[in-house]
C-alpha cells in the first residue's frame, strides 16, 4: 500500500509517516513547510520507501499525480494553532477550505479513500463536555477570528461527508483533541511546547486567563496508532471519531507539572487573554472528548499518561533545544 500524507512534514504528519512506514506502507509526504519543517522528517529522507514533495496542496497538477499514484490519502495539511489563526485568518480560511476542496475533488476523481484530520475546535464553546461526535457545536460571532478555524474545519467535514453520501467516496474523519509529543512547536501557540521551552529557559510560564480552563492532552503515538486502525477498518467509513485522552488537567496545573518535571525555577505569570491574543478573545473553558465510539470500533484506549508524554517532550527539547 502506498499512502499520501498531506502535511507530512508537520508534527502529527511526520509521526504518522513513521507509523505507516513501520506498518509496511510506502509513504509520500507533501508539505509546503509553512508550519511543518524538514527537520521533522530528516530521519526518513534517505529511505527508499519514503518520498517528500515540497509543494502546496492547492497545486492541482502535482496533487493529481500524487493522488493517482497512491492507494490512500491522509489529509492533515491545514493552518493550525490558535495564535496563527488569530494573526492570519485569511491564510487559515483559504488553506483549510480551498486546500481540502482540492484534495477531496481529486480523491474522488481516482476513488481514493481519504482520512480527514479534523479538530476538537469543532465543538466551539459548548458546555456539554465530554463532547460526543454528534453533539451540537456552539460558535462565537464571525467578528472573532478564532472561530474561523472551527468553521473552516467544519466546512471540511461537511464536504468530506457530502462526497461520501452523494458520490460514495470512502472518507473517515478524525477529530484530534490537543495532541502533543516530541517535535511539536510552540511557535503557533500550542501550550505544552511553549511551557516546556519557557521552563527549560528559566523564563516565566505564561498562563493565559486565570488558568482554570482545562484540556486533555493526547500523546501523538496513541493518536496516530488510532488513525491507522481507523483507516484500515471498513466499519469506520462515513463516520466521525473523536481521538484524544480523557486525562483532564487545568492549564495552571499543567504549568506546575511542567515546572516540577523539568526541575525549573521558573515562575508562573497570568496573562490576560486580550494581551495574549486579541481584544474579546474567547477561550473554551473545558474540553474533554467522549471516546466511546473509537473505543467500541477499534478498541481505542490511550496508553500514555500525561507525565510520561511530558517527560519525553522535555527530553526531546533538551536534546534539540528547539522552540
Ligand atoms: N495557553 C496558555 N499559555 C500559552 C499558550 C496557551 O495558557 O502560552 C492556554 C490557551 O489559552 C488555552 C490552552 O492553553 O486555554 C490550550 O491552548 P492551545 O493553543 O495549546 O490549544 P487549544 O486547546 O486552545 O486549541
Amino acid at each position: 500500500m502506498k499512502a499520501l500524507i498531506t502535511g507530512g512534514a508537520g508534527f502529527i504528519g511526520s509521526h504518522l509517516a513513521e507509523r505507516l512506514l513501520a506498518a509496511g506502507y510506502r509513504v509520500v509526504a507533501i508539505d509546503d513547510l509553512s508550519t511543518g519543517s524538514e527537520a521533522n522528517i530528516r530521519r526518513l529522507l534517505g529511505r527508499a520507501d519514503f518520498q517528500f514533495v515540497l509543494e502546496t496542496i492547492t497545486n492541482e497538477t502535482v496533487m493529481d499525480r500524487l493522488v493517482s499514484e497512491c492507494d490512500i490519502i491522509f489529509h492533515l495539511a491545514a493552518a493550525v494553532g490558535v495564535e496563527l489563526i488569530v494573526r492570519d485568518p485569511v491564510h487559515t480560511i483559504e488553506t483549510n477550505v480551498l486546500g481540502t476542496g482540492t484534495v477531496l475533488r481529486i480523491a474522488n476523481r481516482y476513488r481514493r479513500k481519504t482520512i480527514l484530520a479534523s479538530t476538537s475546535e469543532i465543538y466551539g464553546k459548548s458546555n456539554d463536555a465530554p463532547f460526543r461526535e454528534d453533539g451540537d457545536r456552539v460558535m462565537g460571532p464571525t467578528t472573532r477570528s478564532r472561530w474561523a478555524y472551527a468553521n473552516s474545519k467544519a466546512m471540511d467535514e461537511f464536504l468530506a461527508l457530502a462526497y461520501h453520501k452523494q458520490r460514495g467516496l470512502p472518507v473517515v474523519i478524525c477529530r484530534f483533541f490537543n495532541t502533543i509529543g516530541p517535535r511539536q512547536t510552540g511557535r503557533y501557540g500550542m501550550v505544552v511546547p511553549r511551557f516546556v521551552r519557557q521552563a527549560l529557559a528559566g523564563e516565566p510560564l505564561t498562563v493565559y486567563g486565570d488558568g482554570s480552563q482545562s484540556r486533555c492532552f493526547a500523546d501523538v503515538a496513541d493518536v496516530t496508532g488510532a488513525v491507522l486502525r481507523l483507516a484500515e477498518h471498513a466499519g469506520a467509513v462515513g463516520q466521525v471519531f473523536n481521538l484524544g485522552s480523557t486525562e483532564e488537567i487545568t492549564i495552571l496545573d499543567l504549568a506546575r507539572r511542567v515546572i516540577a518535571l523539568t526541575g525549573s525555577r521558573s515562575e508562573i505569570v497570568l496573562v490576560p487573554y486580550e494581551e495574549a491574543y486579541e481584544p474579546g478573545f474567547e477561550d473554551m473553558h473545558r474540553r474533554v472528548p467522549d471516546i466511546s465510539r473509537a473505543a467500541a470500533l477499534i478498541e481505542y484506549r490511550p496508553r500514555c499518561t500525561l507525565d510520561d508524554t511530558l517527560r519525553r517532550i522535555i527530553a526531546h527539547f533538551r536534546e534539540f533545544a528547539s522552540v
